[in-house]
């Protein structure tokens, strides 16, 4: 599959608004999008139908507004179904003819505005199901309800810091969320298990170490886990971390193919012979791995040197007037870190500082070679290596 033939360029990183959204609707000039409602500062919320099928399929991303690439990956999809006959005719009319497909891309312009997890009431959408005080969240549940889709897709990022088992990061992670504390499998998570096991088969064709399973402890206020108990068979797709993918195109590429994928194998319900057991042996999410990881680094000081090893981690500040995102980096954690992998691992045998480390602050940090050059340095934990 050509992905690049149906990248939709106009969104090209994280900061998109709903203006770019909107623009890029009217552009494609397809009709079929009908507006839902709007956010709380009134923005619009869209729906987009497409596919003419029995099969109801219900697709939303971005309920948290710092989370934009599945929104991105969607428009991909979009452009997948509405380009003119090519090889792939085929496989778009067998997912057309038989599924019908609702897209709503964008379920937080407010949020994606701000580039906040919340709304604008500070209210975490997906913790919203129950309170229903959000206008997001009444008309999530209300479009659910109305529709009462066979399946839904609910597209989120996850943090950065998850890697496997084997010390790999978590490209994509997934799960069938629970209906209730038992954690069991009824007949409508089973479908959502066998979906997930589809999706998950034609990413480890592209990245085999890099897929988890999601927590499945349940929680009462997520929609995920409402939709499966109300009888939708409901899957969370998580993007999380890749190298040197801060704007997560390299993820979006995965949403891509993972989503296309679901809507192919529900159109064919070829998923119905896979076996649950492929998804519980996915491994889970694990926090055992730092954006940079410096070993066996020696500390220059008056009472006897040290060697540690240092895990530096970053957060991302945004400026609303630039809209540009800066990372501020922290070291996380000293000592033996053995047990622990990094986006970067550095072998700093070699290496030494002369400050004492502080920890979780903006770091004020210099790593010198043994030329006592500085290799490395954080002022405020601002990095001064332009890719960092
Ligand atoms: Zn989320």
């Amino acid at each position: 599959m050509n992905y690049k033939k149906y990248t939709c360029n106009a969104l090209k990183n994280r900061l998109f608004t709903w203006v770019d959204i909107d623009t890029l609707i009217q552009k494609t000039g397809i009709t079929q999008w009908q507006q839902l409602g709007t956010s709380y500062l009134g923005k619009p919320i869209r729906m987009l139908t497409l596919g003419t099928g029995p099969v109801k399929i219900m697709v939303w991303s971005q309920m948290h507004g710092d989370e934009p690439t599945a929104t991105a990956a969607i428009f991909d999809i979009i452009n997948f179904f509405i380009a003119g006959a090519d090889e792939n005719q085929n496989l778009r009319n067998t997912i057309l003819s038989n599924c019908s497909i609702y897209f709503i891309p964008l379920v937080n312009p407010d949020g994606a505005e701000a580039y906040t997890r919340s709304n604008a009431q500070k209210i975490d959408i997906n913790r919203d199901y129950v309170a229903q005080q959000s206008p997001e969240g009444k008309l999530l549940k209300q479009v659910r309800n109305d529709l009462k889709p066979d399946f839904c897709f609910n597209m989120h990022n996850q943090s950065t810091l998850y890697c496997t088992k084997n010390k790999q990061a978590v490209a994509m992670a997934f799960l069938a969320p629970p209906y209730d504390a038992t954690l069991q499998v009824n007949w409508v998570r089973e479908q959502a298990i066998k979906v997930i096991v589809c999706m998950v088969q034609q990413l480890q064709k592209h990245i085999p170490q890099h897929i988890a399973r999601f927590n499945d402890a349940f929680e009462p206020r997520a929609f995920g886990d409402n939709f499966q108990a109300a009888g939708s068979s409901t899957i969370l797709v998580e993007s999380g971390g890749w190298l040197n993918d801060d704007e997560k195109q390299t993820i979006r590429k995965y949403n891509f193919i993972a989503l296309l994928k679901a809507f192919e194998v529900i159109a064919t319900q070829s998923y119905q012979n896979k076996d649950v057991i492929n998804y519980l042996m996915l491994p889970e999410n694990q926090k055992n791995i730092f954006h940079i990881l410096f070993k066996n680094v020696r500390v220059k000081s008056k009472k006897g040197d040290y060697r540690l090893d240092i895990g530096l981690n970053y957060t991302e500040k945004f400026n609303p007037k630039t809209r540009t995102l800066t990372k501020l980096w922290h070291v996380e954690e000293v000592g033996d870190l053995s047990t622990y992998t990094a986006y970067t691992l550095i072998e700093g045998s070699g290496f030494y500082v002369t400050k004492p480390i502080v920890l979780a602050h903006l770091t004020n940090l210099q790593v010198f070679n043994a030329n006592h050059q500085v290799l490395y340095s954080w002022i405020k934990g601002i990095s001064n290596h332009k890719n960092q």
